[in-house]
């Protein structure tokens, strides 16, 4: 079973991506984890994306359909993927459609999770300043001015997904703005 968790930043992608993950043998695909790890690791890609992320700005198709591609051809999700802020573009989204076909795989559906944009901002701040006080650096677009970016450009770029999804009959909607355990058993009956 292979899904999409669709979401602004902040929505809560990552913890309910990890709960599937444990739960259900999932493996979760985060395009942002594997462009930071890029970054980490210094490749000539990292270096390229670098200025582009920390604004708060998508990276190209062509970077996040390459790495997605990689990760599906090596295989492995006993449970099935789970694409976490991928797609982020319509582009992205027929791409990943055309990925699935040529592996003989479909997609089971895309969850949104809805929520609203002043939680976002009080979650993502709250994520940077949580990641200080632990002794450690918070992510370099975890402020105000980049989070305006990545909202925009979830607006602009990522929401029209919710349309496309809807209209291939694929699309879920989960109350984001519900407690995490919550959050998590509306995503299971959605997938049950
Ligand atoms: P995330 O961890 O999903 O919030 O992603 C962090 C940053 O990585 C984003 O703000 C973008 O700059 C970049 N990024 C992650 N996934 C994508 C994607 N699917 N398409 C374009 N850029 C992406």
């Amino acid at each position: 079973m292979n899904i999409i968790l669709l979401g602004p930043p902040g929505a809560g992608k990552g913890t309910q991506a990890q709960r599937l993950v444990d739960s259900r043998d999932m493996m979760q695909l985060s395009t942002g984890d594997m462009l930071r790890e890029a970054r980490t690791s210094g490749t000539d890609m990292g270096k390229k994306v670098a200025a582009v992320m920390d604004a708060g700005n998508l990276v190209t198709d062509e970077i996040v359909i390459g790495l997605i591609r990689e990760k599906l051809e090596a295989g492995g999700a006993k449970g099935g993927f789970i694409f976490d802020g991928f797609p982020r573009t319509l582009a992205q989204a027929d791409a990943l459609g055309e990925l699935l076909t040529e592996m003989g795989q479909t997609l089971h559906c895309a969850i949104e999770l809805q929520v609203n944009d002043e939680i976002l901002v009080e979650r993502i701040l709250g994520r940077a300043a949580d990641a200080v006080a632990a002794g450690g650096t918070a992510r370099a677009d975890d402020n105000e001015e980049s989070l305006k970016t990545r909202l925009m450009a979830y607006y602009k770029q990522t929401s029209p997904l919710i349309g496309y999804y809807h209209a291939k009959g694929d699309l879920k909607a989960i109350d984001g703005l519900a407690s995490m355990d919550d959050v998590a058993a509306n995503i299971a009956q959605a997938l049950d």
